[in-house]
């Protein structure tokens, strides 16, 4: 092959790859990186293609190799290339997510002196332009970043511009620096023999070198190199003593590449393979025959959504599971939400496979994520567990793919290129790479389960938990009308109900969780009185308020209209009330309770790394009686003194402008619901709500998937939404408001045109509006919403210019 189609590190590449002459004697392999020339500039790319002929007519020649292994699988190509396509995001985007942590590097412009300076009357230059010039006589060269940080982006362009003009600086370009490398150790070793040694170390001490004899002696004592500052702190000496020895040819420094290993083996002892119950041995042969088929080479691709409350067994099958594949010579990758991947969920796999798991996270220093890559791409690991991106994990003869909890949105990547969901990347790679995928949860996606039902997948169930007899049963749910509190004259944020049971749980020694879902809070304006929610008439979604310019817009259709001083459904004049903060809840608290300590959770406390284990440390070890957080408190942790959860406000979640404010809303209560009483005391939940009728609520307190998922998706029928179509967002941002909606309402009419000029039905068009999210780092936000089928089709050939973010299946408000 002569030719490689290569994909490049340029935001200008887009979706499409260069084609570049392979030089004389130079071998490439598909998934290599290589340097090509682009434009005047020397760039990254990676080459997915070979080629007898070029796409192009004039090539340039590739200009060197990078690394002389493959840095992409075969299967991790096609895999790129399908996240190019089916989330419309540029290639090498796609690509970089598969690439060595640290690799991605960005070229910078500089500029310097040209080799021969021009005659020039510099006195005639502004003296902008002259200190410009003094600083690169100066300094040799001057990075254009540093002059946008002195002067401001335009005047740093314009600057440099002029300079060019009149031959007095050139630019030039140069690749950013390395960001990681491999982590060296230095040992100390003997050059000579140990006898000799000792020799020499006699007569230095008579040359009164005492430190350097007293190293020389403890090296003849081993009997292999030692760690360089191991043998500086025993003999207690400077690196220059060392050195000494090494000048003397007594001595030699070699250094060694060592791994940074996430996972501390220190204190896991090896875990042995439950006998399953009679319910997970038939979901384990189902798993089991279709990992062997694979392995025969007789794939029959297959799906399984394992369906199983939480302690059912999922994780055992899992690791069951993992096991078989093993045995049959694969390998797997394990994604968990970022949240749930504590010490305990990594000790569980790391023991049953004893220095054989790698992890994955983005909470790993960049050299340790490094190492892990490295290592895994080596096959030392049979089991590669991770948060969302873990699923580009290099991991070869791939058998089994495990997703836990699939139903969580964190597994999209909603805030960067590529918008991809780490499920259907991982259905899609499964498919590539003919292994098995399990999307376990105990409340699954209802698109995902959605597909189980009509068949696309298989779905499997466990539908008791392992030790119903230990454990204790779910916990018993009351849920509270916050219209009859206030009835009955009750304006705290505990009703009656809750704060009996606080002071009753406070006063036995036990634990209470107060949860709040914080999230679109202070959105969206709500009666006090009756709990009524104003919406828009035409989209049926909750009005959002916007408090600048004090009036209600709907984030759908942008209709607009102002805040109305009565409740039109009961005539309160306790309409504006904008929902309860963290805060506001931790004062009347410790107000209701004084006698309580409490601790609270949630996003403003616990950016640092470890807080989240530190503050549950502290709730664990009884330092607090009360916790009070948002969503994070909802995940998976047993705290078995915590006998009652308090959901403050159930409704917030349930008033956002989004199809799927009654699925969160829902998979939010049950994860509560799952809390309490998963320790020997037993447990209480109370949801307090406005709209105890709503029925994400009453399926949540029955602990009722099957109840809340046959109402959602008749919903979903109806109002076509997903499954029964594919949504995508457009969102452009813009520092000019006006300008942005223009732009917005230029798009839609392109849309429409593109349409109807190629006769699509089933292709509808919602918006434009501003986004739910308005304003973001100082840019005002629209959105026009796609509603239709094969979206990344339709919209592939439209341009689509720079300030647009395009999101295919998008989960959340953007
Ligand atoms: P899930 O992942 O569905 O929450 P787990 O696999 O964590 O469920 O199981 C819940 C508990 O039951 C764990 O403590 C686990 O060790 C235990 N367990 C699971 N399967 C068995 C089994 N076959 N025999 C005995 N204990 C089991
Ligand atoms: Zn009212
Ligand atoms: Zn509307």
């Amino acid at each position: 092959m002569e030719y490689a189609e290569v994909s490049v590190n340029s935001p200008v590449a887009q979706r499409r790859t260069f084609s570049y002459a392979i030089p004389p004697g130079l071998s490439i392999d598909v998934g290599q990186a290589v340097r090509v020339p682009f434009g005047d500039k020397l760039l990254q790319g990676i080459v997915l293609e070979l080629s007898h002929y070029p796409s192009v007519e004039e090539t340039k020649e590739i200009a060197s190799v990078i690394e002389p292994r493959s840095l992409l699988s075969p299967s991790q190509v096609l895999l790129a290339r399908w996240i190019s396509e089916h989330y419309l995001s540029p290639l090498f985007d796609a690509v970089a997510l598969m690439l060595p942590p640290g690799f991605e590097r960005k070229v910078d412009t500089f500029i310097c002196s040209p080799p021969t300076l021009p005659e020039h009357d510099v006195t005639s230059l502004t003296p902008r332009q002259k200190d410009v010039l003094e600083l690169v006589w100066r300094q040799g060269k001057v990075s254009l970043r540093e002059l946008e940080r002195k002067l401001g982006a335009r005047q740093a362009r314009l600057i440099t511009s002029q300079l060019i003009a009149q031959g007095l600086v050139v630019k030039s370009y140069e690749m950013e620096r390395v960001k990681v490398k491999p982590k060296t150790v230095s040992y100390l070793c003997l050059a000579v023999k140990a006898s000799e040694a000792r020799q020499e170390a006699a007569s230095l001490r008579g040359e009164r070198a005492t430190r350097q004899a007293a190293l020389l002696d403890f090296l003849a004592q081993q009997s292999q190199p030692v760690p360089l500052a191991q043998a500086r702190q025993r003999v207690n000496c400077g690196k220059a003593v060392a050195d000494a020895l090494v000048s003397k040819g007594l001595a030699n420094i070699e250094s060694v590449e060592v791994k940074r290993e996430p996972i501390s083996y220190e204190g896991i002892t090896p875990s042995y393979p439950l006998i399953l119950t009679t319910a997970q041995k038939s979901v384990f042969k189902s798993i089991q025959s279709s990992l062997m088929s694979a392995a025969k080479g007789h794939p029959s691709p297959t799906v399984f959504v394992l369906y199983g409350v939480t302690g059912s067994g999922k994780t055992e099958i899992y690791l069951q599971a993992l096991a078989e594949a093993v045995r049959l010579g694969k390998r797997g990758i394990v994604l968990v939400p970022e949240i749930a991947l504590t010490p305990q969920t990594i000790e569980r796999f790391a023991s049953r496979f004893p220095h054989k798991v790698a992890v994955l996270h983005s909470k790993l220093s960049l050299g340790e994520q490094f190492d892990e890559w490295q290592r895994i791409r080596d096959g030392e690991f049979d089991v590669v567990i991770g948060s969302r991106s873990a699923i580009f994990a290099p991991q070869s003869d791939l058998g089994l793919i495990v997703i836990d909890e699939e139903h969580e949105w964190t597994y999209k990547q909603h805030d960067k290129s590529p918008r991809y969901h780490a499920c259907d990347v991982a259905i899609k790679l499964a498919e590539l790479t003919e292994a098995v995928i399990i999307l376990g949860s105990a409340t699954p996606d209802v698109e995902t389960f959605y597909h189980a039902q009509i068949g696309d997948y298989r779905l499997l169930e466990l539908s008791e938990r392992v030790t119903p007899s230990e454990g204790s049963p779910l916990p018993q749910v009351e849920v509270v009308d916050l219209r009859q509190e206030l009835k009955a004259g009750n304006r705290s944020l505990f009703s009656r109900s809750l704060s009996r049971a606080t002071a009753k749980a406070v006063t036995n020694s036990e634990q209470v969780i107060l949860f709040l879902n914080r999230r679109g809070a202070a959105t969206f304006i709500q009666c006090r009185s009756c709990g009524f929610v104003l919406r828009c008439k035409r989209c049926e979604v909750a009005l959002t308020y916007h408090l600048a310019q004090d009036v209600l817009v709907c984030h759908q259709c942008n209709y607009r209209t102002s805040v109305p001083q009565i409740c039109p459904q009961c005539l309160s004049r306790r309409i504006k009330f904008l929902g309860i903060g963290t805060q506001k809840l931790e004062q009347e608290t410790s107000f209701t309770f004084p006698q309580a300590r409490l601790l609270r959770w949630d996003s403003d406390v616990t950016h640092r790394k470890y807080s989240h284990e530190e503050i549950l440390g502290k709730f664990r070890t009884h330092e607090a009686d009360i916790l009070i957080g948002t969503q994070m408190i909802a995940k998976g942790l047993d705290l078995p003194l915590v006998t009652l959860v308090g959901v403050v406000c159930a409704d917030t979640g349930l008033n956002l402008p989004d199809f799927r404010a009654g699925e969160r809303t829902f998979q939010l209560l049950s994860q509560v619901a799952g809390r309490a009483g998963r320790g020997i005391l037993g447990g209480q939940v109370i949801i307090q709500t406005y709209s105890p009728e709503h029925y994400a609520i009453k399926a949540a307190a029955k602990h009722d998937y099957a109840l809340f998922y046959n109402q959602e998706i008749t919903y979903r029928r109806q109002l076509h939404n997903p499954p029964f179509s594919q949504l995508a967002s457009l969102v452009y941002s813009h520092t000019n408001e006006a300008l942005c909606q223009r732009e917005a309402e230029r798009m839609k009419r392109l849309l429409i045109e593109e349409r109807d000029s190629r006769g699509i039905a089933d292709l509808s068009l919602i918006g434009p509006a501003p986004a739910f999210i308005h304003r973001l780092r100082g840019r005002y936000r629209w959105q026009i919403i796609l509603r239709g089928s094969e979206l990344f089709t339709f919209l592939s050939p439209i341009p689509i210019p720079q300030g647009w973010a395009v999101d295919i299946d998008p989960v959340g408000l953007a």
